[in-house]
């Protein structure tokens, strides 16, 4: 039997392959189960469309066993199977795919989501295989073929029997070397757990014979023994194609325990399907606490991606804006490739599309939660609100009207949080500005003389304690066109304010030698020493003048260069 070559470029596409696209080796099952259940839904496309063809749920199915002895894995499908010419095209040339040419034969568009159109998945076999083994038999016809590879030096391909129509494909594996144990790939457990992992929502049962035992038949003292029992270990219909109207509240809970998204319970989940030029399902959740690692450098933001109901990426940086990074939850869609690599995903047009509208969804999951649910709000915002701040200060432009009716200060009136849009619809109407003032905690604020002036007035201050507040507020200079000013500002824009009169002159004249005095013993801490009309029950106060008030220039000397 001649062997055939593989075309030159193909080896080196191969060999780059294998090491680089896929991170993990385990992935290699994923990509076969992926391959096995595009056959199968090849068989089902044709019973759509052909009379003559049945499509019986229980024939088709996908089993995945082992051979310890010989140390062979092997993945068995029900599906369209190949023939002599497309074993050979489809996998005697790399990148070519069969599912893709199916697809643009039976010009499928979407719906019969075919996984598959890359043409490198069944290559990652050999990230783990010594030799790879595929006997297939095409639907339709009665003679089965075998290809045969190593990878390396071509295949063969011969006649075969096989019984049933579809494909079997057996692993040879590797042997074990030092930093890694091809032997895992034979274990029960760690197959399971692989398939769970990465393939729990294929649609059609991946079976395995796993061992359980059962009290032994005749025996006295509750005697066991092992026996094998074929299982289905995924379980096919994912959470998210189902209708939302069928799901309640514990479902998701139990989804978002099960994912182990965190330990507590969600505060909010979002569960979003949408279907137009950009097709995605999607279930969010907000956690009802920080996560406790959320502020170190271990902390890696982003969502599940999916492809179909294939897992392609554990955490997806790219589908979250930094300020939302603690929502948890995955994103399912068809029209992502499954072996693309991450360099590749974060240019991809559609995960742009996705990331954006999955941006704007949660924005107004907040904002209806916020109206709706003004405590679970005030909780959410109590482990979160500062990521919005952040999110204000950093990405104003993009964010413009978003994010800052999500904002809340303590109101000095109100003793409780408020929104800026409530802050603005009581102002009177000779309040120019909305006030804030900045400090440690609520009750030293309180107590800053600064606040006197703006409080006699009735004016409400908003109170700023934490580092963003103010570096957020500057970066939207106003809202509804109310400016914001700090109580400690030079000019408070009040009527009462120190507008310059005669009798300060004067004031200033009787009093010029105690204030020259002021300043040279204070020297470069102050640039000037002034009387003020603003105190009442305060001797003295610090006030600024121009951008940089005195609790910005804190926190920026606090900065690293
Ligand atoms: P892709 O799935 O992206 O098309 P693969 O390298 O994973 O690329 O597979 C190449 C082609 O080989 C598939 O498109 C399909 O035509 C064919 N193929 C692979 N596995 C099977 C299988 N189990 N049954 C039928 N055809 C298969
Ligand atoms: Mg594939």
């Amino acid at each position: 039997m001649a062997k055939k070559e593989f075309k030159a470029e193909s080896k080196r596409l191969l060999e780059m392959m294998v090491n680089s696209i896929y991170s993990q080796k385990e992935i290699f099952l994923r990509e076969l189960i992926s391959n096995a259940s595009d056959a199968i839904d090849k068989m089902y496309y044709k019973a759509l469309t052909d009379d003559s063809v049945t499509f019986d749920q229980d024939n088709f199915y996908i089993k995945v066993s082992t051979d310890k002895v010989n140390r062979t894995l092997t993945i068995a499908d029900t599906g369209i199977g190949m023939t002599k010419d497309e074993l050979e095209k489809n996998l005697g040339t790399i990148a070519e795919s069969g599912s893709l040419a199916f697809k643009k034969e039976n010009e499928i568009k979407d719906g019969h989501d075919i996984i598959g159109q890359f043409g490198v998945g069944f290559y990652s076999a050999f990230m783990v295989a010594d030799s790879v083994k595929v006997i297939s038999k095409a639907f339709g016809t009665d003679e089965a073929h075998q290809w045969e590879s190593n990878g390396t030096d071509g295949y063969t391909i011969e006649p075969a029997e096989k019984d049933t129509t579809g494909t079997t494909i057996t692993i040879k594996l590797k042997e074990n070397a030092e930093e890694e144990n091809y032997d895992d790939f034979l274990e029960e457990n760690q197959l399971k757990s692989i398939i769970k992992k990465y393939s729990d929502f294929i649609r059609y049962p991946i079976k395995m014979n796993i061992t359980v035992h059962q009290p032994k038949e005749d025996s006295e003292d509750n005697e066991t023994e092992e026996v094998l029992e074929e299982q289905t270990v995924n379980s096919m219909v994912p959470i998210w194609r189902k209708n939302k109207s069928e799901l309640t509240d514990e479902d998701y809970e139990n989804f978002y325990q099960e994912k182990r998204y965190g330990f507590d319970k969600p505060l909010k989940h979002i569960h979003i399907n949408v279907d137009g030029t950009i097709r995605y399902n999607a279930i969010l959740f907000i956690p009802e606490t920080m996560p406790f690692d959320y502020y170190s450098k271990e902390f890696e933001k982003g969502l599940e991606l999916y492809s179909s109901g294939v897992l392609i990426m554990d955490k997806s940086p790219d589908l979250l804006p930094d300020y939302f990074s603690f929502v948890k939850g995955m994103v399912d869609s068809e029209d992502l490739s499954l072996n693309i690599s991450r360099e590749i995903l974060q240019h991809d047009r559609q995960l742009k599309a996705i990331a954006k509208n999955i941006k704007s969804k949660i924005k107004s999951q907040l904002k209806s939660l916020l109206k709706e649910d003004r405590e679970k709000y005030e909780k959410f915002y109590d482990s979160f609100g500062r990521q919005l701040k952040y999110g204000v200060y950093s990405d104003f432009g993009a964010n413009k009207g978003d994010l800052q009716d999500l904002l809340m200060f303590y109101s000095s009136t109100e003793k409780k949080l408020v929104t800026l849009d409530e802050y603005v619809s009581r102002m009177p109407e000779d309040q120019k500005y909305i006030y804030y003032a900045t400090g440690d905690s609520y009750d030293r604020i309180e107590k800053l003389p600064q606040t006197e002036m703006v409080a006699d007035k009735g004016y409400e201050i908003l109170f700023f304690t934490e580092d963003v507040d103010e570096f957020a507020i500057k970066m939207m200079r106003e809202y509804k066109e109310k400016e914001f000013k700090n109580v400690s500002s030079g000019d408070l824009g009040l009527d009462t304010d120190d507008e310059k009169t005669d009798e300060d002159d004067k004031d200033a004249g009787e009093n010029k030698e105690l204030f020259e005095a002021m300043k040279d013993i204070l020297g470069d801490k102050v640039t000037d020493v002034r009387i003020s009309k603003r105190l009442k029950s305060h001797p003295v106060c610090l006030t600024t003048e121009g951008e940089v008030t005195i609790e910005m220039e804190k926190i920026l000397q606090q900065m690293p260069d």
